[in-house]
């Protein structure tokens, strides 16, 4: 019984559905006074189709035209009325046609943030009254109401539609208002969007909706959506009980950075209760010089990009600062624009502590040893230069052998020391203009003194000025050509060459080794970060010759890069801008 009078319900209400969407398309053009309806779209052609139908049958009809618009939609809106054959100056100089920006026409009655019902009748009253004058009939299109829902000022969209009803009672116009379906985002706004309805005489549905045309298609349509609309309440709280017991604080936020949602673990890492945080900027939880931050975030997030794991600070209601790690991912709307940001963040207090502690003891330990090694092979010298008037052979080869061994130690003490200095932003560059070309020469030919393996061969051109730290330089290409040395134990030759473009010296150091497979490439420009592969040789080292060199180039405003392929050696490159 009840499931047959359940389809005879069905079957009467779709009729009438199917009843009212004629009615719908229909009306756009042949509209009572007084109507007015409101247009919900997916893409802008819809709404400039609809409109231009709108507009069009009221100049027509001998009527008036008020657009208050966005600049695009009015332009657009325009350029179509002019190819149906509108004479616009003329429409627009008899007052015929009257176009406002939409923004400027809100900013004439809006007081604190709030619709002023007697500013808008006074504007919009006049406004009408003066078109109607000795006219058949005045249509108005708004789009003041999607601007303010747009902006996140639902209540005020909804009482600006009550007051376009008041003015209708006074003045009888038609209105035709529209929102665009993508301002309505991920939430369910149930009880504002039957209010937004209610408050209109007509509601006309999106295109995906409106473009059908028969009742039987509407019907499975709307079947269809019903179930599309089961299956999303359950993926939802499937998706917020994830997100709630996760222990990682999880924030939802628009483009323009307002707070949308904030999790368990959120209010945990930051102090602030959901009530507090949602609806709030989520500069509320960056601390004051890391503001700009946001805008880097917001840029990437409009191109699509997802950012990885980027350590920053946040700032918790208790003032208290805390390390973290973000990943941000863009948040699309159906038609793939992207209208958010949801953010992981985990905290990384403790690692960054362990890490500062680690920093400290490389430094402290590095500094000790410094001194004894700097005595030690002050001492060898002495000996190598007493051995060497004694003729003693075989001591002096021991002694050379102690001294290689102890620049070895020097270099690794260096670099140490270097990263510390780098962490701390304390290393001091010496910058002075110089020829690349020259500096290469010497640390080609150091280097090829050290090595009777490889043959270091340099091609180079003209003189290539630039302004930097020439030891630090040099730094870069012992690094360079002693990494090409060592992971090419198979091959014989090095490759250097210095090239320019109109901006930069280039500068690449090729070997024929192991290569770099893709998945490491990054990461080898980290701190203490090697390759270490199960089915290969390990090659001594410390995995910090790269980072230097990185912080270097960085440094001197150039770029540092790599190309290689798995077993098919490296180049790896350098620019640096010219003086
Ligand atoms: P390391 O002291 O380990 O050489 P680096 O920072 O200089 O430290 O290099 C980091 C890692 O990058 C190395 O451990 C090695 O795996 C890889 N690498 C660097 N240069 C080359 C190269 N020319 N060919 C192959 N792998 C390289």
């Amino acid at each position: 019984m009840t499931t047959t009078s359940n389809n005879i319900d069905a079957s009467s209400q779709g009729e009438e559905v199917a009843r009212q969407n004629e009615k719908h398309s229909r009306s756009l053009w042949e509209m009572s006074e007084s109507e007015h309806f409101v247009q919900f779209y997916e893409t802008d052609a819809f709404l400039l189709d609809s409109l231009s139908g709108f507009i069009d049958t009221g100049l027509a009809e001998g009527g008036a035209c008020i657009v208050l618009a966005t600049k695009a939609h009015r332009e657009s809106l325009e350029e179509r009325l002019k190819s149906h054959g509108l004479d616009l100056a003329a429409a627009q100089t008899q007052g015929d046609y009257i176009s406002l920006d939409a923004a400027e026409a809100l900013s004439k009655f809006m007081v604190n943030g709030l619709p002023d019902p007697e500013r808008f009748a006074l504007v919009f009253g006049d406004m009408i009254m003066r078109a109607a004058e000795g006219r058949h009939h005045v249509r108005v299109f708004g789009e003041l109401v999607a601007l303010l829902w747009a902006d996140g000022k639902r209540a005020e969209a909804i009482r600006l539609e009550e007051l376009w009803n008041d003015l209708g009672k006074l003045h009888p116009f038609s209105l035709f208002c529209a929102y665009p379906m993508h301002d309505f985002g991920s939430e369910v706004y149930e009880a504002e969007f039957t209010e937004i309805c209610n408050r209109h005489s007509q509601v006309i549905p999106p295109e995906s909706y409106a473009a059908l045309t028969t009742s039987g298609e509407r019907l499975r349509a709307i079947t269809l959506l019903q179930q599309k609309a089961n299956a999303l309440a359950v993926e939802r709280s499937r998706l917020a009980a994830i997100v709630e017991s996760s222990n990682d604080a999880i924030v939802g936020k628009t483009l323009a950075g307002i707070i949308t949602s904030w999790n368990r673990a959120a209010e945990l890492l930051f102090g602030y209760s959901a009530q507090e945080a949602i609806g709030k900027p989520i500069t509320l939880i960056i601390p004051a010089e890391l503001r700009h931050e946001e805008e880097d975030i917001i840029g990437k997030l409009r191109q699509g990009i997802r950012i990885e794991h980027y350590e920053t600070v946040r700032v918790r209601k208790d003032g208290r600062r805390i390390d973290v790690s973000l990943s941000i991912s863009p948040v699309k709307d159906s038609a793939g624009n992207i209208i958010g940001a949801a953010k992981i963040a985990r905290d990384i207090t403790e690692r960054k502590e362990l890490e500062r502690r680690k920093d400290e003891f490389i430094s402290m330990a590095s500094h000790e040893l410094k001194t004894p090694v700097t005595s030690l092979k002050g001492f060898t010298q002495l000996l190598l230069r007493q051995f060497k008037r004694l003729d003693d052979n075989e001591t002096l080869r021991y002694l050379a052998r102690m001294d290689t061994q102890l620049n070895k130690l020097t270099k690794l003490i260096s670099d140490l020391l270097d990263i510390s200095k780098m962490q701390t932003g304390q290393l001091e560059y010496r910058m002075e203009p110089f020829d690349l070309n020259v500096l290469a020469q010497e640390i080609v030919e150091n280097v090829q003194g050290m090595t009777r393996t490889h043959r270091l061969i340099l091609q180079k051109t003209a003189e290539v000025c630039v302004f930097g730290d020439r030891d630090r330089v040099g730094q870069v290409l012992i690094n360079l050509l002693t990494n090409a040395i060592k992971y090419s134990p198979g091959a014989d030759q090095v490759i250097v060459q210095i090239a320019t473009d109109e901006t930069n010296a280039l500068v690449s150091v090729q070997d024929f080794g192991i290569g770099i497979a893709e998945a490491h490439q990054e990461k080898i420009f980290e701190r203490f970060y090697q390759v270490n592969e199960p089915a290969e040789k390990t090659y001594p080292g410390l995995g910090i010759g790269l980072y230097i060199t990185s912080q270097i180039i960085r440094r001197h405003r150039g770029c540092l890069w790599v190309k290689s392929q798995k077993g098919e050696g490296s180049v790896f490159n350098f620019s640096l801008p010219l003086l």
